[in-house]
C-alpha cells in the first residue's frame, strides 16, 4: 500500500484505492525528434513502463501520435490544459522532453500535479533552475531522473567501475570529446533564450565523461568558445573547449561542437590507459584497455533501459542512477565554463 501511495501521490482518493501497478504510465511532453525517434520506439519494448500519454502544443501531432500509438483522447494534453494531469491516474510520470528554457517550468507543474517527472539533459540553463526543479520535486515528493542514458550503459559503466576499483592506479590525463555536425540553421540550440549552445547539449557528454572516468568532480575550469559559422552561431557558441583540474589532481582536456563530428574518451592513469570510441553513442559505445580487456556489451535500446531502470527505483522508493542532483552537478560545471569564457581566466567551481 505503501508504494502504491507513492505511486498515486497526485491523488489522495487514488492512492487509498489503486492497486500497485506493474507498469507505470509516460506521458511525453514534446513530440521533436528525441521524442519521435528514440523515446517512443524505445516505449514499445519497455516492461516497466508503457506510452499512456502525450503533451504537444501541435494539434496535428497529438491527431497522428494517437492513431500511431493507441492514445486515448483523455490522456492527451496540450501546454495550457496540462496541469489537469494531477486527475488522471493513467500517468504516472510526465517526462519532459522540450528544449532546455522550458524544463523548469514543466517540471515545476508536473511536480506541482502529483507525478515523478523525468528530464531531459542538459537539466536547464542555470544552476538556480536546477535547484528550483530539485526543491519541487522533493516538496511535492515526486522523484526526478534526468535522461543521461549512457549512465545506464553497461559499457560506460564499465569504465566508471575502472576509476572506483584504482585498477590502474590513479587517473592522470582525461581527453574527452563529443560533437556532430549539425547542420541545421535555425533551431533552439542555435537560440540563447532557448537555452541553446553546444555546452549543454553535446559538452555535457563530453564533460561527463571526465567526471564519470574520475569519479571526482572538478574544482576548477579554463574554457575556450569558437564558431566557425558566425552568421548561424550568432547567439551562442557552436564549439566550446575547456580543461578540468580535479581535486586528485587528475586534469581533463574536453572538447565539444556542432561543427566537428568526434566522440571519445581516452583516460591515462598512472599504470595503464582506457580509450572508448564512441563514448556517448545511442549504441556501439566499446572501448579497450591497455592490459588488453575489450569493453563491448551489446545493449537493446539505452533508453528502453534507462526507463525501466528508472521505473522500478520509482515502485521500490530506490535511488534512481542518475537523480536531479546530478545534472545539477553538470550545470554547476557549466555555469562556470560561461564564467571562465566570459573572463579569459580559470574559475573555480
Ligand atoms: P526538437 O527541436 O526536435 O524538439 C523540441 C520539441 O519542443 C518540439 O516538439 C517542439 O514543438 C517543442 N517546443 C515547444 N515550444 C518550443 C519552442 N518555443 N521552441 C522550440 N521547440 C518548442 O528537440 P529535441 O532534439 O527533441 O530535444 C529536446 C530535448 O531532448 C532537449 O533537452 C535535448 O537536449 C534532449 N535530447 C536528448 C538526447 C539524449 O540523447 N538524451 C538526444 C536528443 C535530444
Amino acid at each position: 500500500m505503501a508504494g502504491a501511495a507513492t505511486l498515486f501521490s497526485g491523488n489522495p482518493l487514488l492512492a487509498a484505492t489503486a492497486p500497485k501497478k506493474d507498469k507505470l504510465g509516460i506521458a511525453l511532453v514534446g513530440l521533436g525528434y528525441y521524442s519521435t525517434d528514440l523515446l517512443a520506439p524505445a516505449l514499445q519494448q519497455t516492461e516497466k513502463c508503457y506510452l499512456a500519454g502525450i503533451v504537444t502544443g501541435t494539434p496535428a501531432k497529438a491527431e497522428a501520435w494517437k492513431t500511431k500509438y493507441n492514445i486515448p483522447e483523455k490522456n492527451i494534453y496540450n501546454y495550457q490544459n496540462f496541469d489537469q494531469i494531477a486527475k488522471n491516474p493513467d500517468i504516472d510520470i510526465v517526462y519532459v522532453v522540450l528544449p532546455p528554457s522550458m524544463h523548469r517550468e514543466f517540471v515545476v507543474r508536473a511536480a506541482k500535479a502529483g507525478k515523478h517527472v523525468f528530464c531531459e539533459k542538459p537539466m536547464a540553463p542555470s544552476v538556480a533552475d536546477c535547484e528550483a526543479m530539485i526543491s519541487a520535486c522533493k516538496s511535492n515528493k515526486v522523484k526526478l531522473a534526468i535522461g543521461y542514458r549512457c549512465q545506464h550503459d553497461p559499457n560506460i559503466q564499465a569504465y566508471m567501475k575502472v576509476a572506483k576499483d584504482q585498477k590502474f592506479g590513479k587517473v592522470k590525463m582525461i581527453n574527452s570529446a563529443a560533437g556532430y555536425f549539425d547542420a541545421r540553421t535555425d533551431h533552439w540550440k542555435q537560440k540563447k533564450s532557448l537555452g541553446g549552445g553546444v555546452m549543454g547539449d553535446m559538452g555535457v557528454y563530453a564533460l561527463q565523461g571526465a567526471r564519470l572516468a574520475t569519479g571526482e568532480e572538478p574544482v576548477s575550469v579554463i574554457a575556450q568558445a569558437s564558431t566557425t559559422r558566425p552568421d548561424i552561431y550568432k547567439e551562442v557558441e557552436e564549439t566550446m573547449m575547456f580543461m578540468l583540474e580535479f581535486p586528485s589532481g587528475a586534469r581533463a582536456a574536453c572538447q565539444t561542437s556542432f561543427g566537428i563530428n568526434m566522440n571519445y574518451l581516452q583516460v591515462n592513469y598512472e599504470k595503464g590507459w582506457l580509450k572508448m570510441e564512441p563514448q556517448s553513442a545511442y549504441n556501439g559505445n566499446k572501448g579497450s584497455m591497455s592490459d588488453g580487456t575489450i569493453i563491448n556489451f551489446p545493449i537493446k535500446s539505452q533508453q528502453a533501459k534507462q526507463m525501466d531502470e528508472d521505473c522500478l527505483a520509482i515502485m521500490n522508493n530506490t535511488d534512481l542512477i542518475a537523480p536531479g542532483e546530478e545534472g545539477l552537478r553538470d550545470i554547476r560545471v557549466v555555469e562556470a565554463i560561461y564564467k571562465s569564457v566570459a573572463s579569459g581566466k580559470a574559475v573555480k567551481i
